[in-house]
Formats: C-alpha cells, structure tokens, sequence
C-alpha cells in the first residue's frame, strides 16, 4: 500500500514517514500542495495523510483539491485538537483525523483503519448475476465493476456510483446539483458542481469510445447529464427504473 505524506516541517515528515515505512508502508513524502498534486497524479497513492498547516498553505484547500482528482482516502493531521476543527475537518471529507501529539501506536492504528474501511467499501464479493447490460456496456452494482466490450474498466469509487446512479434512471436528465445530492449526498461545504463536471469527464473518458462524441452519458444543455440506454430494451430494468436482478 502506498502513502502520501504532505507536512512541511521537515523534523515531522521524516518521523511520519519512518514510521510508516516501519510498518510496511511503501511512502512518498512532498512538502507542499504542488508536490502532493503531482505525487497523486503519477502515484496515484492508497492514502493521503497530510496536515492542515501547510507553511502558508491551508491543507483544507488542498483536500478539495485532491477530492477533484480521485478517491484515496485523507487522514488530517493537526496540532490543534479543538473539537470544532475535528468537525470541520471531517466534514470538508477527511476519513480521519490525528491530533498532534500522537503515538506511532495510534497513527498506526488509525491509517490501518482508514486504508481498512476503504478496501472494504471498494473490493465485495462477484456476483456476476445481478449485472446489467447495455449493448456491450455492463454495469455490475454488487461487485461494483464495469466493462465495456468484455473489458473490465478501472472506475474509482464515486465514478462508478455515479454513473450507476445515471444508469439506474435511464434517460432521466439530472442538474449537477441534483448529482451532488443524490451521490456524493454530504459535504455540501466543499463539493462545488466543477466536482460533478470533473468526474463526468473522467467517466466518459473511460467507458466511451470517443469521449468528446458521447452515447452513453450525454449532456443535456442547460440542464445537465442523463444515461442514454440506447436502442431495445435494457436487460435487467424494471418499469419503475430501478437496477434488478437480470436473469
Ligand atoms: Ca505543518
């Protein structure tokens, strides 16, 4: 697994990262949101751990920012161990939160328990049966995969509930607001709809085969997004619209 470590204080991120790497940990650290911006793009780390005060950057800010690329789960560090930050913190998206000080104890207990909860909501069982299809497009929301033409595609956790959350509505046309409702459905704070837009491209640039031409997910102007099922029925919907059993 891996972890990115952002601190500024050098005397920190070392210890941070030696005790990660103590516990089996492959680490990458960087010292400020430039450096974790890039890190996460091109290492695309398990976990992120990084702390509020970044120098003169908020890390806050940052998190908003890594929330706009992907799905690694965030552990927040801080000095400051007022209830009040713990609240806003957990509920700009952070999974966790460490006050400092802490023991190598905690914090390891607390990332295993972060990179723990995130493995569990990402990896279940194959049930194969309760996928539904579309021409080539199959969307399973049990095992939580997708193919397009037999080829399994690598979505991240909110890209696939969105566009299974598409998908369940057939041409039923959602604002971006709606989306942010019904998906990523808390921490208005900090979810703008560029978030929508974002993972809108990132899906289309994975299950369509010319992403600026789309037939699954098109845009309705003005208004929003809508699955387009295509030609025939379904297999696997109902008439109310919801993912059933396909048989
Ligand atoms: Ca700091």
């Amino acid at each position: 697994m891996r972890i990115l470590i952002v601190e500024d204080e050098p005397e920190m991120r070392e210890l941070l990262g030696q005790l990660l790497e103590a516990d089996g940990y492959e680490v990458e650290t960087v010292s400020d949101s430039a450096g974790a911006l890039a890190a996460v793009a091109v290492r695309e780390p398990d976990l992120v751990l990084l702390d509020v005060v970044l120098g003169g950057e908020d890390g806050r800010d940052l998190l908003h920012e890594l929330r706009l690329m992907g799905n690694a789960p965030a552990v927040f560090l801080t000095g400051r161990g007022l209830e009040m930050d713990r609240i806003a913190g957990l509920r700009m998206g952070a999974d966790d939160y460490i006050v400092k000080p802490f023991s190598p104890g905690e914090l390891s207990a607390r990332i295993a328990n972060v990179l723990r909860r995130s493995r569990a909501t990402n990896v279940q069982p194959r049930q194969s049966e309760s996928s539904v299809s579309f021409g080539d497009l199959r969307i399973d929301p049990l095992t939580r995969e997708v193919e397009r033409a037999g080829e399994l595609v690598e979505l991240t956790a909110k890209e696939f509930d969105l566009l299974a959350f598409l998908a369940s509505s057939p041409r039923q046309v959602f604002s971006r607001q709606q989306l942010l409702q019904q998906v990523w459905s808390s921490c208005r704070e900090w979810q703008d709809e560029a978030t929508v837009t974002e993972h809108i491209r990132r899906v289309r640039r994975k299950i369509e085969q010319d992403p600026d031409h789309p037939r699954w997910i098109t845009t309705v102007r003005g208004v929003g997004y809508r699955f387009e099922p295509g030609a025939g029925s379904p297999i696997g919907y109902d008439r109310r619209r919801h993912l059933v059993r396909a048989s």
